[in-house]
């Protein structure tokens, strides 16, 4: 059996990546205050370094990495942001970084990716045929495996976002937090129940393919379609053979939210023209689910802004008010 993760596994992941990372503000938003009639605060985490949270778990996994680990590099498999973490990540600590993507991934998180230093290998129509290539980069050269979500020192490491929140809203009711693999759901929920097992979290993910909400209803993984979506970054599977986030999210998850396309396209305009802030469509999924009325009594809330990498000239569609329908546009900029 494997250990379960402790606040004491996320208080030591905080201590290791301080000082690189950084501590992200949480600011009150009036706009989205007088939406839901409750305070509400937007935690800035699309400021953190390389664009999203994705940065504290990929740092934490490499910093605990043996010195031979380390020699021998990191291999990671990813629609973007992911990638793009643990590439920074392992250039700040001097690991090479080999990171398999699907050609669906769009061109400017690779190429984003490309420029952190890490080798990059497109291959299959897929997250989980990517993962065929990892797996042979591990056997024939040794490298190290880092998963996306589902490791015990990734989870840890997105958990220091939940600390940071109740630090500075120690009487925070509601956490809205974006769900895909369930690694930031699973450390945000730890952490912030361990400091206070009242608080309420809900996991939003969107309504095309959210393979998370789908494997607990079904009572164990499974897999799901990916369709195109502005949420992309929330795409992919849980892992059929899930060691810790499906449980954990079980555990900790108070309830689930799905929102659809035109609810994320209204958050990211919205986060856009009323708090300028520039969001991807996973990172505005929170947003969506207050401005669409479907958290009851929100009370005090935080809401995870978790990203901005989205490509620009389809956030400016989108907050030049066109109807960005992804399903029906090919080649419109985001993919699963
Ligand atoms: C990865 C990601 C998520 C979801 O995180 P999981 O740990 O996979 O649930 C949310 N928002 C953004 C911007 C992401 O990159």
């Amino acid at each position: 059996m494997k250990d379960p993760i402790t606040l004491g596994d996320i208080l030591s992941a905080r201590k290791s990546i301080a000082g690189q990372i950084v501590r992200t503000p949480l600011r009150p938003s009036a706009s989205l205050s007088d939406v839901v009639n409750s305070p509400v605060w937007v935690k800035c985490e699309h400021l953190q370094y390389t664009g999203s949270f994705k940065l504290r778990g990929a740092l934490n996994a490499v910093l605990k990495l043996t010195d031979d680990q380390k020699h021998k590099g990191v291999v990671g498999v990813s629609t973007g942001n992911y990638g793009r973490a643990l590439a920074y990540a392992a250039q700040r600590t001097g690991v090479r970084a080999v990171i398999c993507m699907s050609e669906l991934v769009p061109a400017n998180k690779v190429d984003a990716i490309r420029a952190l230093g890490a080798e990059i290998c497109i291959t299959g129509k897929s997250q989980d045929e990517a993962q065929h290539e990892v797996d042979r980069l591990v056997a024939t050269h040794g490298m190290t495996m880092l998963p996306p979500f589902d490791h015990a020192d990734i989870i840890a490491g997105q958990g220091t976002l939940g600390l940071e929140i109740l630090e500075d809203l120690p009487d925070a009711e509601t956490l809205l937090v974006p769900l895909s693999g369930g690694g930031l759901l699973a450390g945000v929920a730890l952490a912030a129940k361990s400091v206070n097992p009242a608080i309420r979290v809900v996991g939003i993910s969107m309504e095309r393919g959210c393979a998370m909400i789908e494997s607990l209803q079904a009572g164990q993984p499974v897999s799901v379609e990916e369709l195109p979506t502005l949420a992309d970054s929330l795409g992919g599977g849980i892992g059929l053979n899930n060691q810790y986030t499906f449980d954990m999210c079980a555990d900790l998850t108070d309830d689930f939210v799905l929102v659809n396309e035109t609810q994320i396209a209204d958050a990211i305009r919205a986060a856009y023209q009323d708090d300028q802030y520039v969001l991807e469509g996973a990172g505005a999924v929170g947003i969506a689910a207050l401005r669409a009325g479907l958290i009851d009594n929100p009370g005090r809330t935080v809401v995870l802004a978790t990203g901005c990498n989205i490509d620009m000239a389809l956030h400016r569609r989108i907050t030049g008010g066109e109807n960005v329908d992804l399903g029906t546009a090919k080649g419109a900029g985001a993919t699963t």
